[in-house]
């Protein structure tokens, strides 16, 4: 499994990079996870978005689906012309206005994560929990060559608070992409997000083997986020950036 590194950043975008989307990508199966802004002019590096076979969304916040009306456009207008056929199947907790929005004609279809009920994703099998954000967000684990000796594990925090339940949903994944919206210094003083330290403590208690962060904050220096996590955690750390791609 091929996990590619879109969009990093927590909030709003940076001058030419954008917030959070990652690819993940096995045996011809491309699945976007998160679809921030800047994402529809970033992933074309990539893969052409009309060749993208499903989307993964942990909650509705802007800086995640900033960009998901205009891949709807894409798919309406490669549906108009032919070159595709089916409607984009849009992954996401099923709540609200924000869960409505997934489905656009027949060019994109809404369909519910469910926490705790497993989901086939083409060759991929996908869990998600509830985490703590203030609103209801998924933490999504991607699962490849499942129940195999080469079944690999990817973690995707979403966007959460410290909430114990997550070190036992992480156990044992190869890599864990988690957000470390906050510096320590901050701990406590903002609900819904983790201090680097925290990812840190998140990876070191489910023994992961890898630690991205993501999701920064646009003050301070983020080099500081990884001696935050590595203060913490005995494994390997690393700090996403656009075009990172990670062989999981
Ligand atoms: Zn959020």
């Amino acid at each position: 499994m091929l996990l590619t590194v879109i969009g990093c950043w927590g909030a709003y975008p940076n001058k030419g990079e954008g917030t959070s989307a990652y690819l993940i990508q096995h045996e011809g199966f491309n699945l976007l996870l998160e679809c921030g802004s800047a994402c529809l002019s970033l992933l074309p590096e990539y893969l052409p978005p009309e060749k993208l076979n499903g989307l993964v969304l942990s909650h509705y916040h802007s800086d995640h689906i900033a960009d998901l009306g205009c891949l709807q456009y894409v798919f309406r207008v490669n549906t108009e012309l032919d070159i595709i056929t089916d409607p984009l199947p849009v992954y996401g907790p099923g709540s609200g206005e924000g869960f409505q929005k997934l489905t656009y004609c027949d060019y994109t279809k809404g369909i519910e994560l469910v926490p705790g009920t497993p989901r086939q994703l083409g060759p991929l099998v996908c869990h998600s929990i509830f985490n703590s954000h203030g609103e209801p967000c998924l933490a999504i684990k991607i699962i490849s060559n499942a129940g195999t000796p080469a079944e690999r594990t990817l973690v995707y925090s979403g966007d959460t608070g410290w909430d114990s339940g997550l070190v036992s949903f992480c156990r044992g994944a190869d890599v864990l992409l988690c957000e470390s919206s906050l510096y320590n210094k901050f701990e406590g003083m903002l609900s819904g997000h983790l201090t680097a330290g925290q990812a840190g403590k998140l990876a070191e208690e489910s023994g992961i083997k890898t630690l991205v962060l993501t999701h920064f904050p646009h003050y301070g220096r983020i080099d500081d986020l990884k001696k935050e996590a590595e203060s913490v955690f005995t494994g390997r750390t690393m700090m996403a950036r656009s075009g990172l791609k990670i062989e999981i």
